[in-house]
C-alpha cells in the first residue's frame, strides 16, 4: 500500500534559523498518527511547512504526498490535492458568511475533480445533512467565518469543513486545546465519523486526552525539531503520567 504522505529527513527554517532538524514520518491510508511534544518543539512549524506557508522554508529532505512532490506545489495546489491543515489559531473573517465560504471551497474542489459544482440550494441541503451528522446547530451557517466563535465552536466548524471538503490528509494542530470535556467529545466523535480506509489524519496535540477518544495507530514525540520516540497509544499514556522530561534528558 502506498503511503498517503511520506516525509524523509525534513529540515525547515524560519528566517534562516533551523527549527525542524530531520523529520521522517510515513502515514498509510486509514491511519491516524499523533504528534506530541513539549511547547516549542516544532509541532506547529511542521504543519506550516507542510501547508506551504511562505515564512517556513523546507531546506532539506523530501515530502511525497499521494506519490507527488509536495514541496514543489503551491499552498493552494496542496489544498486542492486534498491536504487540509487545521491551524492552532484559526483566523476570524468578518464579512464572510460561513456557508458561502464552505460552498466556495467545496466548489473549488469539485471543479478540480471534474465534478459538478453545487448551487446555493443544493449546497444548503448538503450542509444541513453534514451538520446533522455532526450534531451542529444550524445557526453556524449564517454567521461570519469563525467571527466571535468560541474556541470550541471554531474547532467544531473545522470538523464541518473537513466533512464538506473530504480531504485525503488532515493535519490538525491542537484541535483539543481550550476545549471543555463536552466540546472535546463532540469534536472527537466528529473526527471518528470521518475516518475512512482511504484517508488519514495527523493529530498534533500537547496532551493525551484527545487520544482517549481517538485511537491513534502511532504516536510520535517531537523534541527540538525531530522525532525522538515513536510508539503506540501506550506511549501517550506514559507521557501523560511522566511528562516529557524522561524522554528529552
Ligand atoms: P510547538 O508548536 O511545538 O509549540 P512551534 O513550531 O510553534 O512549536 O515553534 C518551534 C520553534 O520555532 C520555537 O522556538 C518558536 O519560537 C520558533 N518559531 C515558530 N514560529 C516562528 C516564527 N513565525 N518566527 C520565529 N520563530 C518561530
Ligand atoms: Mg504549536
Amino acid at each position: 500500500m502506498n503511503p498517503i504522505i511520506e516525509i524523509q529527513d525534513l529540515h525547515a527554517e524560519i528566517d534562516e534559523k533551523e527549527i525542524l532538524t530531520g523529520i521522517s514520518l510515513r502515514v498509510l491510508p486509514g491511519e491516524v498518527h499523533a504528534i506530541m511534544g513539549p511547547n516549542g518543539s516544532g509541532k506547529s512549524t511542521l504543519s506550516k511547512v507542510l501547508a506551504g506557508h511562505p515564512q517556513y522554508k523546507a531546506s532539506k529532505g523530501t515530502v511525497t504526498f499521494k506519490n507527488e512532490n509536495l514541496l514543489e506545489m503551491s499552498a493552494e495546489l496542496r489544498a486542492r490535492k486534498g491536504l487540509f491543515i487545521g491551524y492552532q489559531y484559526p483566523v476570524e473573517v468578518a464579512g464572510v458568511n460561513n456557508a458561502e465560504f464552505l460552498r466556495l471551497a467545496y466548489n473549488t474542489k469539485q471543479k478540480e475533480a471534474g465534478l459538478e459544482e453545487a448551487d446555493p440550494l443544493d449546497f444548503d441541503m448538503l450542509l444541513d445533512e453534514k451538520m446533522k451528522f455532526l450534531d451542529m446547530d444550524a445557526r453556524f451557517k449564517e454567521r461570519d467565518l469563525n467571527s466571535g466563535f468560541s474556541g470550541g465552536e471554531k474547532k467544531r466548524n473545522e470538523i464541518l469543513q473537513l466533512s464538506i471538503l473530504n480531504p485525503t490528509l488532515s493535519i490538525l494542530d491542537e484541535t483539543d486545546s481550550g476545549l471543555d470535556i463536552d466540546a472535546l467529545r463532540i469534536v472527537a466523535s466528529g473526527l471518528n465519523k470521518l475516518r475512512r480506509s482511504d484517508n488519514a489524519f495527523i493529530l498534533i496535540t500537547h496532551y493525551q486526552r484527545l487520544l482517549d477518544y481517538i485511537e491513534p495507530n502511532q504516536v510520535h514525540v517531537l523534541s527540538n525539531g525531530r522525532i525522538i520516540r515513536s510508539g503506540d497509544k501506550e506511549l501517550a499514556k506514559e507521557l501523560e503520567e511522566q511528562g516529557y522530561d524522561w524522554l528529552t534528558k
